[in-house]
Parts: C-alpha cells; structure tokens; sequence
C-alpha cells in the first residue's frame, strides 16, 4: 500500500474471469483503483458459460436482467437465450473494456496467504505477488459432483459430465443415456430427442416443470433496443422489479399465495401435458414445487413423450460396459452416457489455499460448512471479499444483479481503506455468527425446507441460500454497517 496525498494506493487481485471477475475489474477501473490484476486458470473469459457447452445450455433468466446494468445487449436473440450466445456477450463486453488484454489466462491461484498486512499469492505458475485486498470471483456451479455409481471405468462408450461435454463424440443417431433431472438434464433431453436413435433419462427424482415460452425477438425489436437503449434499461429494472416481487418473494415464504400460484401453474403443465397416465406417474414430483430449484422449460414434457425417449424411473445399479444396468435387472444399452449430476456447491473458491490472519486457513474456518457475512466476508480473512460467496441469493435469480450488488457494497469497505479511515477490514465473528443464526431461524419459512433433497440444503437440511426477500438483499447491499466489521 503506498501513500498518494492523503489516499492510499490499492493493489487488487481478481481471481476468476468469468462474469462476476470481469463485472470487478470494470467497476475497479471505473472508481479509478486500476492497479489490479486478474487471474484466470483457463484460456477464455467467461466461467460457467465457458464450461457448459451441452446441447441445450441457455439461461432460463430473462436474457434483459440476465445482462450488466450498464451494458445492456439489444441483440438478445430470445427472452431466454442460448449459452453460447451469453458467452459471446462476456467476450464482447471484456473486449470492450479492454479487460481481455489484462487477463492472466492459464494461472491458477493456488494460495493465498495474508502475511504482514497483505495478501501474498502464488499462481500455479509458480509465480509470487503481493496484494493489498482480493476478490474471489470464482463462481457457484463450478465444481462437477460425479455421482458415486460403480462401475463407470468399466462403459465402453463416451461418458463424460454435463459440464466437461467432449464436442468430438457423435450424437445423431445414436443412443444416448442423460443420468440427472435438473435444469441440466432437462434442457439436454429436450435438445437431443429429435437427433438420437433413443435417448434414456435416468431420474431419481422427478422434478416440477414450470412452463416458460421461449419467444424469438424480432428483428423490428431489436432495431427498436438498438435505437432506445433507455427502453432497455428500464426493460432490466422492469424484469428485476417482477422477478424479486413475484419468485423471490414467494420462494421464501412457503404459506404465500404467490407460492401456490406457482405451485398450481406446475401442476397445470404436468396434467395437461403427458398423456400416457402411467407417464404422468413417474414424472409426478412428491414433494412441492420450487423446493428443489425449479426447473423451467417450455418443452420438456413434450420431448420426453416422444418415440425415441424413454424415461426410467427404476434406481440405477451399476454401469456396465454396453450401458446402464437398473435394480429391476434391466440393461439399458448405450452409446454415450452423460452425467448431469451437478455440482459440489460447497467448494466456492477451494481448492485454493486461504490462509488469513493469525494463520487461520479457510479449510479450518469453514470446518462445519461454508459461512460468510452477508455471502461476502468471512472473519480473519481481512481484505478479503467474495462474489456470489455462500450463503447469498442464488437459483432462479440474476447472479449478475447479485454481483453487481455486491460489489458496489465492497467497494465502500474498500473505500474505507483507501481513504485511511481503515488499515484493512473484514467481518467481525460476533456479526458473521448472528447474521447466521437469523438465516438459519428465517430458512424454517422457506420452501426449500418443505420436504426434499436438493443443493440448496446444506449437510444438515439447512437451506445455505439468502431465506429473505430480494428487497432485503437490496437493502443490505445499499451501504456496510460499520459496527459489523473489525478494522
Ligand atoms: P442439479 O440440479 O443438482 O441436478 C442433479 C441431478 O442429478 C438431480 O436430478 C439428481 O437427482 C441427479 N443425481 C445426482 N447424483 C445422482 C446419482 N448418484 N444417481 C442418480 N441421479 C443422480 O444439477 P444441474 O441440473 O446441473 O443444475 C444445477 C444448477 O445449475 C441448477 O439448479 C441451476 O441453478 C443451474 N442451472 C441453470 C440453468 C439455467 O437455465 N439457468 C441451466 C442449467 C443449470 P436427485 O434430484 O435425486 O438428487
């Protein structure tokens, strides 16, 4: 840290250029601390959209709020576009901003080590730096969970996990098995059926479909975005507004008509759509609707009613050679085996070593599970922020607005430091623990408590997502309450 006038000089390290890393270099350079360096372990931007390249992958957000606040994109193809196409658009953007050029691609931190009043990291590299504060920006749904079935050494055919999909292994005409019914195994199903020979989806446990139409823009709308990019501002705060009035609102007060509405609309799509009742059975879910991360799709149910689909509902036993053989005995005979089991939510930024003050490593603080003050500061890590770190609003929402939030929150803590009214701040542990213990009392009205298994659920049933509304989040993120910091 050196001293300019009465200001201090920051030097920032990004881990993660995916969205939320690219959100933080923008949002550094533009409150001028532009000595930071970004570090990305792979060869492109981008983070999870980088990395799921299955047929299907698109965002099941409104493209318009699933877009920076202050880079709206008039060319969205649909109102729920296609993975490669947000890609594209984080590309563009770091181009844009000249971030690409700055990016550390192929460096992977591998520790981090808070000594003498710095952070002091060291790349996969080898190489060492110093830096006064850092910003985890390392995603969510990052880590694939690999399922623990026997036998998966032994299927002589191509099987690989939704989010590693090998783009050299033929599709068509071919028999594909999909293990996993989340949104993952969903948008796969619905975007193979029409091109294999047969494609079986191994569900373990039905899922709620919410339907969604998928409509095209058209080029007359998107003339008009182009011409009136205040229409499409207003077009993000619109969506935002309805997204955390009527999801967010409802998703944590289990009792809320708004709920049930949701609730009805599931049912509605399951009873009209599948005919076959023995069909309409097996997809039934025996839980509520959105306790698991609702799923949404425009055509699901409709795929998996064709021909060349087969659900099977029967527990897997093992993988064999030539397929996947279930509990009643059966082979079900396969070319390519995808896993779309998800992932291991609990990781965030390990397996990066975190050592903070005292010596105090992050593997020890989150012994029990992964905490963090308002999902952004963990205690004994000073200057040390997280994006979209435990315990925030995650699942059907915009991940960007979250960050976005976040991010401006940080940089008043930073601010804070900079200005010298602080020497390096973090979470104190009395806040961090009472700000857990209201989540955990506030995730007893919550859906998600309401009677299934799902990644939301930390290892002792307890929802680890933000179990208030959207506009509490919102509120909070409007400025840092001093006295729940140690300085
Ligand atoms: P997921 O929701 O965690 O679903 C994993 C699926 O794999 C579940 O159906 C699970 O069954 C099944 N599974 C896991 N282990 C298994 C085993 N050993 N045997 C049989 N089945 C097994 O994962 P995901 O579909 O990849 O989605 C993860 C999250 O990513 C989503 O919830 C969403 O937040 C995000 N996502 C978003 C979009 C989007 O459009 N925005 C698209 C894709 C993903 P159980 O239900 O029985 O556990």
């Amino acid at each position: 840290m050196t001293e300019v006038g009465n200001r201090r000089e920051l030097r920032i390290a990004i881990i993660g250029a995916g969205m939320a890393g690219i959100l933080s270099a923008i949002k550094l350079r533009e409150a001028g601390l532009s000595d930071y360096v970004i570090y990305e372990k792979a060869d492109r931007v981008g983070g999870t959209w980088r990395e799921n390249t299955y047929p299907g992958v698109a965002c099941d957000v409104p493209s318009h709020l699933y877009s920076y606040s202050f880079e709206p994109n008039p060319e969205w193809s649909h109102q729920f576009s296609p993975g490669a196409e947000i890609q594209a658009y984080f590309e563009n953007v770091a181009r844009k901003y000249g971030i690409d050029r700055e990016i550390r691609f192929g460096e992977e931190i591998d520790r981090c080590e808070f000594r003498d009043g710095r952070w002091h990291l060291e790349s996969s590299k080898g190489e060492q730096d110093e830096f006064d504060f850092v910003i985890a920006a390392t995603g969510v749904l990052h880590h694939p969970s690999y399922p623990d079935i026997e036998g998966q050494a032994d299927f002589e055919g191509s099987l690989f996990h939704s989010a590693r999909w090998d783009p050299d292994v033929p599709l068509d005409g071919r028999r594909i098995g999909v293990i996993g019914t989340g949104s993952t195994g969903v948008q796969i199903t619905s975007a193979l059926v029409d091109r294999v020979e047969k494609l079986c989806l191994f569900q373990r446990t039905a899922q709620w479909i919410m339907p969604q139409e998928n409509p095209a823009y058209t080029e007359e709308e998107k003339a008009n975005f182009r011409n009136h990019p205040e229409q499409l501002r207003e077009l993000h705060s619109q969506i935002s507004q309805l997204f955390a009035a009527g999801f967010a609102n409802a998703v944590v007060d289990a009792d809320s008509e708004l709920m049930r509405n949701i609730e009805e609309a599931c049912t509605a799509n399951l009873e009209e759509s599948v005919k076959d009742p023995i069909l309409r059975e097996k997809l039934r879910p025996n839980y509520r609707a959105a306790c698991k991360r609702l799923v949404i799709s425009p055509d699901f149910y409709e795929a998996i009613q064709k021909p060349s689909a087969c659900l099977v509902a029967e527990p897997i036993e093992r993988i064999e050679a030539k397929g996947v053989r279930t509990r009643d005995g059966q082979l079900h005979e396969l070319d390519v085996l995808v896993l779309a089991t998800g992932f291991r939510v609990d990781r965030f930024m390990r397996p990066m070593e975190v050592i903070g003050r005292n010596g105090r490593r992050l593997d020890e603080i989150w012994a029990d599970r992964p905490t963090a003050y308002l999902s952004i500061s963990v205690p004994d890590l000073p200057n040390f922020f997280m994006l979209n770190g435990p315990n925030g609003p995650v699942g059907n929402f915009s991940l960007i607005e979250v960050a976005e939030l976040q991010f401006d929150y940080i940089l008043q803590l930073i601010d804070l430091v900079r200005s010298g009214s602080a020497g390096s701040v973090c979470a104190s542990a009395e806040a961090t623990a009472a700000f857990d213990r209201d989540r955990v009392e506030a995730a007893k009205k919550t859906i998600w408590t309401t009677g299934c298994h799902s990644w939301y659920l930390d290892d002792r049933g307890i929802p680890a997502t933000w179990p208030w509304t959207f506009d509490r989040f919102r509120e909070e993120m409007a400025a840092p309450k001093l006295e729940a910091y140690d300085f």
